[in-house]
């Protein structure tokens, strides 16, 4: 099954980034046509499938030709990606386009400065598209949560395509852009792209800036590239990545060479490399073409040389409790300044209310319930009295996962697992469920816990044609290591 928005490979939306960067540079097309064809297929498919939020057709275009003129002149391209377009998650502040967090808390909101990444995105010469769905300020795992709708999976567009960065991988897979950018605090990179058969990646926490991405749960954050292929998404990791003094957390280190890495696994095997098969995620009772899925990928990793060795992280069943917790609690402080004072809508301004009832107007009428439901589990678990029970324990809990990754990574190289227990699920299924909406996590929020990077490739389809996607996780700062094994793993299993 395949449905009619999921892009064929024909023709210029079809085509990769590092294709189109190819033929930009070479004056064989123009990035003004490929913005065009991309804006186009936007225009076509967008009112179905609800992956933008925002279009910015005349900013895309602005910078194609400023890209064109360049490369007419004779000048070397910004960067190995210039003129290529991308999608760009509606959490990144822009000051030529909206930012609403999908919220509509932040209904009007004009950002009076670009986030990083926005900043290195057009300092690379890369035209944005414009701002895609999410779950409101990223809390989901469906865009069932945002403000504006729920994104449609172009593979079946009665399923969700994952969240919480589902807009952008749904306009991957749609081919509405060739290139996203996302974020992942617990997995809303990975999730969507094994979802939609694209490529996500969360890097290593500190290496991609986060000034300017509004934040969630600090501690976890992380953006990332997004594309159709491993090389693409490696393209892109290395604009966005690198050192930003901006940025408290941000690592003062070289960028991880995965552009190298993913051109070696494409063309190489993976001979010498240990890959980790995590016992706490190899298990029957999920969706079992999931899990068959799963043992074949793990096979062909052995078909690619490389040695396979079961490891253990039995600290992992307790990951979603700690992460939960820990998530409330830090979004129940960062989502304090959103107060109808500061930022976007404010409600009760009629000169008859307090300031303390405008802000509880504000934020009663401006947050959604999931949002609401986090705000006030992390409150209470904050509180005095329960602190030590609560939040004291979940962050003992995240130590334990770091050590079991750190025992896993003695033994392995990379470690590898499912994304999700089960392909994408219909909307509607779980959105008055929230537990079962959280469980559909647990595979990838023990990476963000740690710190690490991790990666989801496509592996293949399921028995109704919805995608799979096999999940990689490296040490901290061997993001290299991601791109290594998902290019020989792509590369495989196009032959
Ligand atoms: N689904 C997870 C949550 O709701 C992860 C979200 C994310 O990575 N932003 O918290």
């Amino acid at each position: 099954m395949t449905a009619r928005f999921v892009q064929d490979g024909s023709g210029l939306t079809g085509a990769t980034a590092a294709e189109l960067a190819e033929k930009i540079h070479a004056k064989e097309v123009s990035s003004k046509e490929v913005t065009q064809a991309f804006l186009d297929r936007i225009e076509e498919t967008n009112v179905e499938l609800n992956t933008f939020l925002h279009v910015d057709a005349d900013g895309a275009l602005a910078q194609a030709e400023a890209v064109d003129r360049a490369i007419a002149a004779g000048d070397k391209p910004a960067s190995p990606l210039a003129g290529v377009p991308l999608a760009l998650k509606d959490l990144f502040t822009t000051t030529d386009q909206p930012t609403t967090a999908a919220s509509k808390i932040l209904e009007g909101y004009r950002s009076p400065y670009d986030a990083t990444v926005t900043k290195r995105l057009k300092a690379a010469g890369v035209p944005i598209l414009g701002k895609t769905n999410l779950d409101e300020f990223a809390m989901g795992s469906s865009t069932e949560n945002s403000a504006y709708g729920p994104t449609k999976n172009p593979y079946d567009t009665s399923r969700t395509a994952g969240g919480s960065g589902g807009g952008t991988a749904a306009a991957l897979a749609s081919g509405q852009a060739p290139l996203g950018i996302g974020t992942d605090t617990g997995g809303s990179i990975r999730q969507p792209a094994a979802l939609t058969n694209t490529v996500g990646v969360k890097p290593t926490y500190g290496t991609v800036s986060r000034y300017g991405l509004i934040a969630c749960a600090s501690s976890l954050d992380q953006g990332g590239p997004t594309a159709r292929t491993v090389l693409d998404t490696a393209l892109l990791h290395e604009v966005i990545a690198g050192h930003d003094p901006l940025d408290g957390t941000s690592v003062d280190r070289p960028v991880a060479p995965v552009v190298d890495a993913a051109r070696e696994g494409a063309r190489g095997d993976l001979k010498g490399l240990k890959v980790g098969v995590v016992k706490q995620f190899d298990r029957d009772g999920w969706q079992d073409d999931v899990i068959a899925n799963f043992r074949n990928s793990v096979e062909t990793l052995k078909g690619l040389g490389a040695e396979v060795v079961e490891v253990d992280c039995p600290h992992f069943d307790d990951a979603l409790n700690a992460y939960y917790l820990i998530l409330s609690c830090e979004v129940s402080s960062n989502l304090a300044r959103f107060d109808g004072m500061r930022y976007g809508r404010r409600a009760g301004d009629d000169g008859s209310h307090t300031a303390a009832e405008v802000m509880a107007k504000t934020r009663a009428e401006g947050f959604g319930p999931e949002v609401k439901r986090r705000i006030i589990l992390g409150t209470y678990a904050l509180s005095v009295g329960y602190y030590d029970a609560y939040y004291l324990q979940a962050q003992r809990v995240r130590t334990l996962i770091a050590r079991d990754f750190a025992n896993a990574f003695e033994n392995a190289d990379v470690l590898v697992a499912p994304v999700t227990p089960t392909t994408a699920f219909p909307l509607g299924e779980k959105v008055d469920d929230p537990l079962a909406m959280y469980n559909f996590d647990l595979c990838t929020l023990p990476l963000n816990l740690a710190g690490l990077g991790g990666m989801s490739v496509p592996a293949g389809f399921d028995e109704s044609g919805l995608p799979i996607g096999l999940q990689v996780m490296a040490p901290a700062f061997a993001d290299d290591r991601l791109y290594r094994l998902g290019a020989a793993f792509e590369a495989a299993r196009a032959n």
